[in-house]
């Protein structure tokens, strides 16, 4: 089983839906590193994992703040290695009694370390953020199969990220659920054959709102998403379709295709959860239950098909499927993550600190809802007004990691300012 993707100049480009060989598919168990699984995700994976314990093995499990429910998982799942968010975190940890002495790392430095432990087979980077870049980037150095959910990584780096894993033979693996049904539907055929991907959208809580609704909203309301029960970070951008803004950037460098032939629209039920246009004008969907385990279990066990005990979606109960064209005008950070995109030059990294900045600021009472795109807004602004070097493409991890470092501290110090 091969399948090439080529990239939007053409150049053949292998890093996704290829398994690095037949062996690697066909050896069990799946030597598997699971970073960010105190999160939504990492419970999910974990469900997936338990259910399948012949198939998959989990060799390294990394939290941040929670160290409880890290230290609960550490006793179910019993990994060697686990990564945690600091020194305070390593000791609080080593309080609980495990029952049996894994090796214990730390921060950045460890979180990369277990993404390259030799014995994987897989790295699933589910990290919530920006912070997710550094061990995805070890991942595919390493030349790991990697199950992508954190799509930042994607929107920082995604030229490099493609470059590198052409290098390295990595493996990238659409772990977000738009863009494993887009990988489902496209069966291997190449972009040539691709008139478009469209990417469908809840269109999250406020969907109908006007503008002087929208301006009063609450953290409290915005975090309550009609469908996917998902983090916080990722509930709010998907209120402000931030998310999908991100989704459209994470697509373009997945698949090779350029921003004209990637569209949103809005689906509420959730149920079709992305589509692809042929040139024959045939329209290739996946649906199914909202239900992560899907997508995770998909990419974890890929190319196999496994019963993951997801609830069947029964289309005579379900109701009416809708669609409808996004409110670009009530909703600007879907035409920001464009124009990042567009700009290049490593404003897709500002952009992205700008949201994450305005998303802890709104979270904490300091502004208002519709401040979120103002404040990106603006920070684009001075970052093209900077005039700012921007990014190469090639070069080595630790170059490349320190300029998006620098590119995201001052866009945080630029959103920050701005809340004063
Ligand atoms: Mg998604």
């Amino acid at each position: 089983m091969q399948y090439l993707w080529p990239a939007v100049d053409g150049a053949e480009l292998s890093y996704i839906s290829r398994p690095p060989s037949q062996d690697w598919a066909e050896r069990t168990p799946r030597v598997i590193c699971l970073l960010g699984s105190t999160g939504s995700i990492g419970a999910s994976a974990l469900k997936v994992v338990e259910a399948h314990p012949k198939l998959f093995q989990i060799h390294a499990l990394a939290g941040a703040r929670n160290v409880a429910l890290l230290a609960e998982q550490a006793m179910r799942f019993r990994p060697p290695w686990i990564g945690v968010l600091d020194g305070a975190a390593a000791d609080a940890l080593r309080g609980y009694k495990l029952g049996y002495a894994p090796r214990i790392v730390a921060g950045p430095d460890g979180y990369a370390q277990l993404a390259g432990l030799p014995e994987l087979s897989t790295v699933l980077s589910a990290q919530s953020g920006a912070a997710g870049l550094r061990a995805t980037l070890e991942a595919a150095r390493a030349g790991k199969v990697v199950c992508l959910a954190n799509k930042e990584s994607l929107v920082l780096a995604g030229e490099y990220i493609r470059s590198l894993c052409a290098r390295t033979g990595a493996v990238i693996l659409p772990v977000d659920s738009e863009h494993n049904a887009i990988f489902q539907a496209l069966a291997g055929r190449s972009a040539g054959h691709v008139r478009r991907i469209l990417l469908t959208a809840s269109g999250g809580p406020f969907r109908d709102w006007q503008r002087e609704a929208l301006a009063a909203v609450t953290p409290e309301q915005a975090l309550r998403h009609p469908n996917w029960s998902m983090g916080t970070k990722i509930t709010i951008d998907s209120a402000t379709l931030m998310n999908k803004g991100l989704e459209v950037i994470e697509a373009c460098q997945l698949y090779g295709l350029p921003l004209e032939r990637v569209e949103v629209i809005l689906h509420p039920q959730s149920l079709v959860h992305s589509l692809v246009e042929f040139v024959d004008g045939s329209l290739m969907a996946q649906l199914g239950t909202p239900d992560m385990r899907m997508p995770i279990g998909h990419c974890l066990a890929w190319p196999r098909c496994l019963d993951l005990g997801v609830a069947p979606l029964d289309l005579l109960r379900s109701g009416s499927l809708t669609f409808e064209a996004p409110d670009e005008d009530n909703f600007p950070c879907l035409s920001l993550a464009r124009r990042a995109l567009r700009h290049g030059k490593g404003m897709p990294v500002a952009l992205n600190a700008g949201n994450e900045v305005a998303v802890e600021l709104f979270l904490a009472g300091r502004i208002a809802f519709l401040d979120i795109p103002a404040l990106i807004s603006d920070v684009l602004d001075s970052y093209e007004s900077a005039d700012a070097p921007g990014m190469p493409d090639s070069g080595d991890v630790n170059e490349i990691s320190k300029i998006i470092e620098k590119i995201d501290t001052n866009a945080r110090l630029m959103a920050a300012e701005w809340a004063k």
